[in-house]
C-alpha cells in the first residue's frame, strides 16, 4: 500500500477505498475521503461502488481479492455486513453492525464510527463532553443504536431512550448498560444532551402540537445542547423549533465528518486533516 504522494492521480499503484450501498451515488464518503487523501499527500483514493440489497457477501469477497484496503458501509448493508467479516470491533460487535471495514493483511474487520463520530463533533464543534452527562436519545434505529453505545462509553451519567416502539427503544437503551434506561418525553427537560436519531424532525409538527415530530421540542428547555442527525436540511424544523426554546444547536453533519474522520485514521494511521473533511460538505464548524 503506497502512501507516496502523487501528483498525477490514481495510477496501479494507487490504495483503493470505497464506499458500499443502494443507492451509493448520493454518498458524501468519496468527497470527504479524497479531500482528505489530496490534503494528506497520499496515493488513495475513494469511489463509489453499487452493491445491491443481498449482494454484500459478493462485494466483500470482491475486495479481498481486488486488495481494497476498505470500505465504508452504508445503507441496506450496516447488519449484513456485521456479519460477514472475519472479525468485529468490540463496539460493532455489541450493536450488531458496521459502518466500516478495514482490509487486513486479507483479515476482514467491521467496525462502527458513526457514534464515537458523533462525541467527537460534540468535543471538538462545541466543547461538550458526554462524561458525567445526562443524555437523551430520541430513535432506536442503527443511529441511535449507535450515539448510546458511544454516549455510555464516553463516560455519560445517564442516557435515556424515547422511542416509537419501545421494545426497540428498550433494546438500545441496554446498550448502555447500567446507565442505560427506557424514558419518555418528559425526561427531555432534565437532560444536558438531546439527540434526534430520527427523520421526524424534517417534516412540520403534523398537529400543531409536536404530534409530527418523535419528540415535542416544547419539552426541551433553554442552554441544552440539541442535536437533530439530519443534516439535509441544515436546519430541519424540529431544530428551528428547539433553538427557539434556547438550545444550542447542531445538525448532523459533524457527526458525518467525524466518522469519516475516524474511518480514516483507522484505515491510514494518518491523523485526519478534520478541517479539510469539513470544508469539503460546505461546512464551517472548526476543526
Ligand atoms: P432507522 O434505522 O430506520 O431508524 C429510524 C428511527 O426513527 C426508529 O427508531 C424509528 O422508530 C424512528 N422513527 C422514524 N419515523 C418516525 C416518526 N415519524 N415518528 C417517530 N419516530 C420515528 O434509521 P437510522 O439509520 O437510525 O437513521 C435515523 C436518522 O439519522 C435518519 O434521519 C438519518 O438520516 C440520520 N443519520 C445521520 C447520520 C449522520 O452521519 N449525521 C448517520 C446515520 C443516520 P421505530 O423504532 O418506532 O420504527
Amino acid at each position: 500500500m503506497s502512501t507516496e504522494p502523487t501528483a498525477a492521480g490514481p495510477s496501479a499503484a494507487t490504495t483503493v477505498v470505497g464506499v458500499i450501498g443502494d443507492p451509493v451515488a448520493h454518498s458524501l464518503s468519496p468527497r470527504l475521503h479524497n479531500a482528505a487523501f489530496a490534503a494528506l499527500g497520499i496515493d488513495w483514493v475513494s469511489v463509489g461502488f453499487p452493491v445491491a440489497d443481498g449482494s454484500a457477501p459478493e462485494a466483500l469477497a470482491g475486495a479481498r481479492a481486488l486488495g481494497i484496503r476498505g470500505l465504508s458501509v452504508t445503507m441496506p448493508h450496516k447488519t449484513a455486513v456485521a456479519g460477514l467479516v472475519d472479525r468485529l470491533t468490540p463496539l460493532a460487535e455489541r450493536l450488531g453492525a458496521v459502518n466500516c471495514v478495514s482490509v487486513e493483511d486479507g483479515e476482514l474487520v467491521g467496525g462502527s464510527t458513526d457514534g464515537p463520530g458523533l462525541v467527537s463533533a460534540l468535543r471538538r464543534a462545541d466543547g461538550f463532553d458526554p462524561a458525567g452527562a445526562r443524555c437523551l436519545v430520541v430513535g432506536a434505529g442503527g443511529a441511535g443504536r449507535a450515539v448510546v453505545a458511544a454516549l455510555a462509553d464516553a463516560g455519560a451519567a445517564e442516557v435515556v431512550v424515547v422511542n416509537r416502539t419501545a421494545a426497540r427503544g428498550e433494546a438500545a437503551a441496554a446498550l448502555a448498560g447500567p446507565v442505560g434506561r427506557y424514558g419518555g418525553p418528559a425526561d427531555a427537560a432534565a437532560a444536558d444532551l438531546v439527540v434526534n436519531a430520527t427523520p421526524a424532525g424534517m417534516g412540520g409538527s403534523g398537529d400543531g402540537e409536536g404530534g409530527g415530530w418523535a419528540l415535542d421540542p416544547s419539552g426541551l428547555v433553554g442552554g441544552q445542547l440539541v442535536v437533530d442527525l439530519v443534516y439535509h436540511p441544515a436546519v430541519t424544523p424540529w431544530l428551528e423549533a428547539a433553538a427557539r426554546q434556547g438550545a444550542r444547536v447542531h445538525n448532523g453533519l459533524g457527526m458525518l465528518v467525524h466518522q469519516a474522520a475516524l474511518q480514516l485514521e483507522w484505515w491510514t494511521g494518518l491523523e485526519a486533516p478534520v478541517g479539510v473533511l469539513w470544508r469539503s460538505v460546505g461546512g464551517g464548524a472548526p476543526g
